[in-house]
């Protein structure tokens, strides 16, 4: 089985044991009020994660991202996800628009717990029915770009266990750009020597470090990421981190 193949295949197995908790949640929270703190205890360990980890969340440990990649992947038309989406003033208006609806709900429904919980499962199912079809109208992670815990992610952890390119081993060859779940191009970050990805929506999932065919890509310090791949001894450690030590590139 190929490196990519592989990868994939690990990656789904884990978004399938969180995936199932977001159905729980969304049809439970209407008889049981109380399931609905499940999300602001997501939110807190995304965030959490984020600051040390990045966008990693929202891989496979995020029950929402991972049920829409599980259950979408294949009817989804995978369009390109519009600029505008991506770009600070939407997502900046959708974090400010639910925390002050969360604040507003939260204080209008104090102290009363399934009051509250109820709140937020109403949250999540509307958040998740506008996910869902956006998901198979444009692109499985098309919700994720503008959603407030990926969003806070990039901006206090997009630094945070960087994806590198070695701009001498990149061919332009564009298959990182193919199998990426969320649109990066890592290619795009090339210049004149190792280079970290700029994109803070990277997932850190490891796709593209099991797909280059010139192994021109690393992640984090001296591993892959959840790809399992292991590139053996003077290969281990980042592009930026074997140049630092004098190491070839290339192995
Ligand atoms: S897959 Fe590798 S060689 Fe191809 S564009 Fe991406 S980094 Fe460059
Ligand atoms: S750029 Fe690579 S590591 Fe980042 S989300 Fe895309 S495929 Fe995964």
């Amino acid at each position: 089985m190929s490196r990519l193949k592989e990868a994939k295949r690990r990656r789904r197995k884990l978004q399938w044991l969180t995936a199932g908790l977001l159905p729980v949640v969304v049809v439970g929270g209407w008889f049981y009020p109380l399931l609905g703190f499940f999300i602001p205890f997501c939110m807190l360990v995304g965030m959490g994660i984020g600051l040390f980890r990045g966008r990693q969340w929202c891989n496979w440990l995020c029950p929402r991202g991972a049920f829409l990649d599980a259950t979408t992947e294949r009817i989804s038309p995978r369009r390109v996800i519009p600029r505008f989406v991506k770009g600070f003033p939407l997502r900046a208006a959708v974090v400010a628009f639910l925390a002050a609806m969360m604040m507003v709900q939260i204080i209008r429904r104090w102290p009363d717990p399934s009051a509250i919980g109820m709140f937020f499962v109403v949250m999540l199912t509307l958040t998740t029915l506008l996910a869902l079809v956006l998901a198979v109208t444009v692109h499985p992670r098309t919700w994720c770009s503008v959603c407030p815990i990926g969003s806070l992610a990039n901006l206090v952890g997009r630094r945070r266990y960087p994806l590198c390119i070695d701009s001498d081993l990149c061919t332009d060859c564009g298959l990182c750009g193919k199998v990426c779940p969320i649109q990066v191009k890592p290619y795009e970050s090339k210049s004149t020597a190792v280079q970290a990805v700029k994109d803070g929506d990277c997932l850190k999932c490891g796709l593209c470090v099991a797909g280059c065919p010139v192994e021109a890509l690393s992640l984090g310090e001296g591993e892959d990421g959840e790809t399992g791949i292991d590139h053996g001894g003077e290969r281990a450690g980042n592009p930026v981190q074997r140049a630092a030590a004098g190491q070839p590139r290339n192995g």
